[in-house]
């Protein structure tokens, strides 16, 4: 199904949600903002943190996939028609907050100074790293133009009353039905915190009454086949609630028209096509008509494997040890966008970046129509476009190292596409300077990647491994010093572990 669903909105906690302080002080539930959690590498690395991510990575899952055949998936439309709705769920999160946050207090209290305590952890509406109110938080709540405060409820067509004369009440008077749907409210599933509704004179659309009290339901099963810790499969493939909302609100600020469909998912990102809007970014860049809209995963799996790449990388270095997890998967996004902004500097063709945040990068459609351009590994070449590819590709690595500083580190025929007669180069969170600890090892690893592939497609002129590697690096490197890449080929192996069941393939025999 294609179509948004506008309850899987808010299966998790929504915390950036509210258009800004003013209307947090508005709103009944409204809970004090929760402080960030931050901890260490090694707090980062451990298990229980390691169990934690994947529960909350599992609650935030949707049950599907959305393909590019079945239609948009988010437009203006469909948002206006949920945003009344997503306000009550956001309203929720902050109530589910709030009593999780009281439920701390009493684990306290019960707990005391006994060095055996008792966890009230499966009795939480929110899990630990939903809270994730940080600084960084402020970007769209700041925004003058709030696309989620709510302007008009949202009335149905007018069918149906009860009565008799002047006292006929429709069942969609606002204001009489609001209130009964606030008080049936009180009784959806056991447990399920509700609120003050009656007490405060809380009118509820009927919209918003039906699709709460599907929330209601869905958290009750969901909350039980957490306790159950089943497996869910389905998780790999999904955009969380979080990443919706900060998609819709891209669409309703105007500055992506249709978000059509899903491009690509890897175990690392997913990749939606958008069509661009006609308001420009905040800082006044025009849309490409197409965009490419890159969806960094939260789960811990990759993120652990990945993690070298980033702790090295002494850009980041004092940021990485201070961040909590969820800042660390920004931070890929992050360096994937001023990679992609190096290398246009120097006139590399790849994507060009439209805006980031967090962990979701935008940046310019390499294809035509929704078709995203070939992988080089998919396109059928004669053997000069063959040629002239490999030759670009030459003069791409030699700039990407000598212009960029960068080693791209994940090179081969599944990250460059065939666009306009050229080679583009994309995937680039993880590329590196090459004074990284491992920068050469890398740069090794692509100079072979990238001279088999064109070895194999026949290109007599194309540099063995180490030629390539002396041709990109200005290094010189010669028999004389076989040990050098005698290192690289040993320690490559184990070096490789970037992916192990998903592209690129990394050749280590
Ligand atoms: P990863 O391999 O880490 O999942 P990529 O950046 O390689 O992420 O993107 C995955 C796929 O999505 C690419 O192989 C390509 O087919 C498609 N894609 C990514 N960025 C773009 C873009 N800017 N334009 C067109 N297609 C893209
Ligand atoms: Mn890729």
């Amino acid at each position: 199904r294609a179509q948004m669903d506008p309850v899987g909105i808010a299966a998790t906690a929504v915390p950036d949600a509210g258009p800004g302080p003013g209307w947090q002080s508005k709103c009944p539930w409204g809970a004090p903002k929760t402080a960030s959690i931050s901890c260490s590498l090694a707090e980062v690395m451990s298990e229980q943190l390691a169990k934690e991510l994947q529960l909350e990575e599992e609650n935030a899952a949707f049950p599907e996939v959305v393909a590019v055949a079945e239609g948009p998936f988010i437009t203006g439309e469909n948002i206006d028609t949920s945003s009344d709705l997503m306000l009550a769920q956001m309203l929720q999160m902050e109530f589910d907050r709030e009593y999780d946050a009281q439920l701390r207090r009493e684990e306290k209290k019960f707990n005391g100074d006994s060095k055996v305590s008792i966890s009230f952890e499966n009795y939480r509406k929110v899990h630990p790293f939903d809270s994730d109110s940080s600084e960084d938080e402020v970007d769209w709540q700041d925004t003058r133009h709030d696309p989620y405060r709510a302007d008009k409820p949202t009335t149905t067509p007018k069918k149906g009353f009860i009565g008799k004369g002047k006292d006929i009440t429709t069942k969609h008077d606002e204001v009489v039905c609001g209130r009964k749907n606030t008080a049936r409210m009180e009784n959806f599933a056991p447990g399920f915190q509700v609120g003050d509704g009656i007490g405060m004179d809380l009118k509820l659309s009927n919209q918003v009454f039906n699709a709460l009290k599907q929330h209601a339901y869905s958290e009750e099963r969901r909350s039980a086949r957490l306790h159950e810790k089943k497996e869910h499969s389905t998780a790999e493939k999904a955009v969380d609630p979080k990443t919706r909302l900060l998609l819709y609100k891209m669409v309703n600020a105007g500055m992506l028209e249709t978000i059509t469909g899903c491009i690509s998912t890897g175990k690392e990102s997913v990749v939606f096509h958008a069509y661009g809007g006609k308001s420009a970014t905040e800082d006044d860049k025009v849309i490409p008509p197409e965009c490419a809209i890159k969806v960094f995963k939260t789960t811990l799996n990759e993120f652990k494997n990945r993690d070298k790449y980033i702790k090295d990388d002494y850009r980041f270095k004092d940021r990485f040890s201070k961040l909590n997890p969820r800042k660390i998967i920004r931070m890929w996004a992050e360096k994937e966008m001023h990679n992609l902004t190096r290398m246009q500097t120097a006139g590399i063709p790849c994507p060009q970046v439209v805006i980031l945040k967090k962990h979701i990068l935008v940046m310019s459609f390499i294809g035509q129509d929704q078709v995203p351009a070939p992988k080089l590994k998919d396109v059928k070449l004669n053997s000069e476009d063959m040629k002239k590819a490999y030759y670009q590709i030459l003069d791409m690595m030699q700039r990407l190292y000598k212009e960029c500083k960068l080693v791209h580190a994940d090179l081969s025929e599944y990250n460059m596409l065939w666009h306009d007669g050229k080679v583009w180069l994309i995937d680039v969170s993880q590329s590196v300077e090459p004074t990284h600890p491992h920068g050469l090892e890398f740069l090794f690893r692509d100079c072979r990647n990238v001279s088999q592939f064109f070895q194999k497609a026949g290109v007599a002129e194309a540099l063995n491994e180490r030629e390539l590697f002396n041709a990109v690096s200005g290094l010189n490197i010669t028999a004389d010093n076989e040990h050098f890449f005698s290192f690289f080929l040993n320690h490559g192996k184990k070096v490789s572990t970037f992916s192990s069941d998903g592209d690129p393939p990394i050749y280590d025999e």
